[in-house]
């Protein structure tokens, strides 16, 4: 498994990104088929680390439901953003992840302003949201093609005078908004070459298979090549900002291009850096509450009316050591790892039932990477709910005694 630490992650796509401001230049400032920092041809070990983080971090940004993250894709054809959305978010939970892939607009979305549909399909906090094409197809296919523009129903003002520093300003304000709302912009423009898009269009033809993916637009889009490019420069030229920079991706290898693309949405997570929510004290104390509640009703336990089986007064209660059999049946406990960065509800796992296939375990859940940032704040927060915890269990077995009839 390929070391991706942040260190290597920060190393891996500097390369690709375009500082802000910097003039850019294609393909000279960025060759598609350069590899840089793949060592003896690690991609699929870093793609396969990209995913495992992801999955990882999606979690917790979903828990969190705090920040979103949008994941713009450009590409000319058979640049490869299908592929790679297919396999960069294949280990992801697919409720937490939305992609939109953006086609030549509908007649309702030409009587709105050209930025409302992709505003329509931002991710909502916790969520990853992919867009396959952007608004960035704005300012790439509608000023390749004018009549495209002329299509726009724009008033005068907006179709005459420098459209494109027009655009591109709005774009950039847009996104800033999007960015200082907690949802994080990242841009990745896999930068294919005339070559490789050759091949693969013919090799599109020549597998039956993949004929699906041909369409002879793509051939006569292809004659705008160059015209494509200069619009790719003046983006990235003048949309790389500090709060939503591009990234240029080497795009003619696929498998470095999509480890490439784990990495740096990889790096835009961890710098998110979402976490768990810790429940309040008091929020705990209900946690545990319900617990000694639910335990109370386990088989056995004694503490549900009609229950017939073995009384539990060998199982110690929530939070304590084991002190004996006089203890209340109603305190018997398994412990349920609980999502919380707080770990484990505390209590021993011998409850009735441990160890069958359907329990749950007395493992904590792993530690997310970048926990050992954490790990102070947690051990205190850890420390807090657990006296909170025993305050709760020690009054639950208080009430379920006062309650309850003795069991025998
Ligand atoms: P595929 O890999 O399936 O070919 P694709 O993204 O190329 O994916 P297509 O349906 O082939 O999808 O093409 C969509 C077309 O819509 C592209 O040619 C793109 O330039 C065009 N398009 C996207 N946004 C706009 C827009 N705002 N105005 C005009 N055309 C647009
Ligand atoms: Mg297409």
């Amino acid at each position: 498994m390929a070391d991706l630490g942040p260190k290597r992650i920060a190393e891996l796509i500097a390369p690709f990104r375009v500082e802000p401001g910097r003039k850019v230049r294609l393909p000279r400032d960025f060759d598609p088929a350069a590899t840089p920092g793949a060592n003896g041809g690690d991609e699929r070990a870093i793609l396969a680390e990209g995913i495992r983080t992801l999955a990882e971090y999606q979690a917790r940004l979903a828990a969190q439901d705090t920040y979103g993250l949008l994941v713009v894709l450009q590409a000319l054809d058979a640049g490869g953003k299908d592929g790679t959305i297919k396999h960069v978010m294949s280990g992801v939970n697919p409720q937490g992840v939305t992609v939109t892939s953006f086609k030549v607009p509908s007649p309702e979305e030409l009587d709105h302003d050209y930025l409302w549909r992709y505003q329509k399909a931002l991710p909502a906090r916790g969520v990853i949201g992919i867009f396959n094409r952007s608004h960035y197809e704005e300012v790439l296919v509608v000023r390749v093609h004018p009549g495209i523009l002329a299509g726009q129903k724009l008033p005068p003002a907006a179709r005459h005078g420098d459209v494109w520093a027009r655009r591109f300003r709005e774009i950039n304000d847009w996104e800033r908004y999007v960015v200082e709302n907690g949802i994080r912009i990242v841009k990745l423009f896999l930068n294919v070459s005339r070559e490789e898009q050759r091949r693969r269009f013919i090799d599109r033809i020549d597998v039956p298979d993949k004929n699906w993916k041909f369409s002879a637009n793509d051939v006569k889009e292809r004659a705008f090549w160059d015209d494509y490019r200069q619009a790719f420069e003046a983006v990235l030229s003048r949309t790389s900002t500090e709060w939503a920079p591009w990234h240029v991706i080497p795009a003619d290898d696929k498998g470095y291009a999509r480890a490439a693309a784990a990495a740096v949405i990889a790096q835009a997570l961890i710098e998110i850096d979402p976490h768990y929510p810790e429940p309040t004290p008091e929020a705990r104390a209900a946690l545990l509450t319900a617990r000694a509640t639910l335990e109370a009703e386990a088989p056995g336990a004694g503490g549900r009316p009609g229950s017939g089986g073995e009384p539990a007064g060998s199982v110690p209660p929530v939070g304590e050591a084991a002190s004996g059999s006089g203890e209340s049946s109603g305190s018997a406990s398994a412990a349920v790892p609980t999502p919380t960065s707080a770990g484990p509800l505390p209590g021993p796992v011998s409850a009735p039932g441990a160890g069958s296939p359907a329990s749950p375990t007395a493992e904590p859940p792993p530690a997310p990477a970048g926990a050992a940032l954490t790990k102070k704040a947690l051990r205190t927060a850890a420390k807090k709910a657990e006296k909170a915890a025993r305050k709760a269990a020690k009054a639950a077995r208080k009430a379920a005694r006062a309650s309850a009839p003795p069991t025998r």
